[in-house]
């Protein structure tokens, strides 16, 4: 998402005109997100640290980008991983199934009861997004009175769905966008998102803000007329552009109800806030809501293998079974083996060494850590945040909420500042000018098997970071 590895190594003036000198190296070669300097060295990793070439030992707080839930060493993936090399390392899917992908794809299916009946396993998580949205326009075709003019995606403000072109135009990262505004279809418009810091007017209920957000997306409905729109898209939970906002109860309830009263289908995106995250395997399971399309990918590997996954509900699944019976789409390295083989094992060690709820209790360790810790830092507008899923929005001035300018580059200096040896926490920064309206934040994203005392670590470390940048 908006967690841009180059301010790790840039030299960035902060808002008291320190400068932060973050060593920058060359790189040989490899092209990151910053063409000009490399980012740290990392040569090997052990539970939640990462090693440096220098042997630095960084706390990984976030789990990169909330994907290693596992930490960075579990032996028995290792041993996965190697078995499925012996067997097969890769047979193509349009002409051979693997077991590997039946195991996973049998474990996701059971995980939702059901409810989900296919699992469609892709690498990464923009093209899952990019399956979800092809597979709505096919299932219109295909019904038994085929609706194509279900042509239309309504999805949310600041959200994130990934960098190609597709997922792009369906998320709302204005930065990323700009210079592609030209290619990006402009059959998605986006509504707000529900951001009861920002959004929710003085003296408004929670249940009168989920009913005006739903009437926004009603709305939208009517301007572009119900019977074009093919489906609504959002995050179960926003997380990289957002930062960690729990949806408020009911809210998603009511979004899919004005979604079936307009027959168009429900895209839940898991990417970030899915496989465990919030604390249950499913954050849509929290919510009472079951989504016809659902896209899956950080947890599901846990960084042992690039790889994601569209869960497809057994409506939409029955359509095309009856239709033409095939998903107009295909990738090469669909359902991989070995990155099959490696998720397969991550989610058994989750589900074997009961993690699941370890998410919920440390998560509820670090939220309450945090709020003692921070709840009243001057520029800590709002900590948030679910499961093992928080952030803490940065903002210039609490009463009025103003943010930093987003040139100021704030949540890109808390974490230049993390990376320093004196800390050497990894914290994932978001950046309030997104939408130019929201203040920065940064996520924490720990490990599934993190432990109290580790919590403890990472809201120090995280405390004292946001000392040195913000006083
Ligand atoms: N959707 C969401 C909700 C995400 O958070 C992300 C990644 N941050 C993506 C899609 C894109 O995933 P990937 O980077 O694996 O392509």
């Amino acid at each position: 998402g908006d967690y841009t590895p180059e301010v790790a190594t840039a030299s960035v003036p902060t808002s008291t005109e320190k400068q932060v000198d973050v060593s920058v190296r060359s790189s040989s070669g490899v092209l990151y997100h910053q063409l000009r300097n490399a980012p740290l060295n990392i040569v090997g990793g052990r539970g939640s640290y990462l090693i440096t070439e220098d042997g630095l030992e960084i706390l990984d707080a976030t789990c990169g980008a909330a994907v290693s839930c596992l930490g960075h060493s579990d032996e028995r993936v290792h041993e996965a991983i190697v078995d499925q090399l012996k067997k097969i390392p890769y047979c193509y899917s349009m002409f051979f199934t693997n077991s590997a992908a039946e195991s996973l794809a049998k474990f996701l299916v059971d995980s939702t009861g059901g409810k989900m009946s296919r699992a469609y396993i892709v690498s990464s998580g923009t093209e899952a997004v990019e399956a979800a949205v092809k597979m709505a326009i096919q299932y219109y075709t295909e019904l038994p009175v085929p609706q194509p003019k279900r042509v239309n995606i309504i999805a949310r403000n600041t959200s994130y769905h990934g960098n190609t072109l597709g997922s792009l135009a369906v998320g709302h990262h204005a930065a990323r966008r700009r210079i592609y505004e030209s290619l990006l279809t402009k059959n998605v418009s986006h509504v707000p998102q529900c951001y009861p810091y920002r959004r929710m007017n003085p003296n408004e209920t929670n249940d009168a803000y989920v009913e005006r957000l739903a009437q926004e997306l009603e709305d939208e409905f009517q301007r572009l007329g119900p019977d074009t729109v093919c489906a609504f898209v959002a995050e179960t939970m926003p997380g990289a552009t957002l930062g960690c906002v729990p949806p408020l109860p009911g809210y998603l309830k009511a979004l899919k109800a004005v979604c079936e009263r307009h027959g168009a289908l429900l895209i839940l995106d898991e990417v970030m806030s899915g496989m465990g995250r919030t604390g249950t395997l499913h954050a849509w399971e929290q919510e009472d809501v079951v989504p016809d399309l659902q896209t899956i990918a950080k947890g599901l590997g846990a960084g042992y293998a690039p790889i994601a996954g569209l869960l497809i509900n057994k409506h939409v699944v029955d359509t095309l079974n009856k239709g033409t019976g095939a998903f107009v789409h295909s990738q090469t390295y669909q359902g991989h083996p070995v990155a099959c083989a490696a998720a397969y094992k991550v989610q058994q060690i989750i589900q074997d060494d009961n993690l699941l709820p370890n998410v919920r209790a440390m998560g509820e360790y670090l939220g309450q850590r945090l709020h003692e810790r921070l709840d009243s830092h001057p520029h800590v507008g709002e900590v948030r945040g679910r499961g093992l899923f928080w952030a803490m929005e940065i903002v210039q001035d609490k009463e009025t909420k103003e943010p930093f300018p987003g040139s100021k580059g704030i949540s890109r200096i808390l974490h230049a500042t993390g990376l320093k040896p004196r800390h050497a926490i990894s914290l994932m920064p978001g950046n309030g000018a997104v939408d130019g309206a929201n203040g920065d934040h940064i996520i924490l994203a720990p490990p599934y098997n993190t432990t109290r005392e580790e919590i403890d670590l990472i809201v120090e470390k995280t405390v004292q970071v946001i000392k040195e940048v913000l006083g």
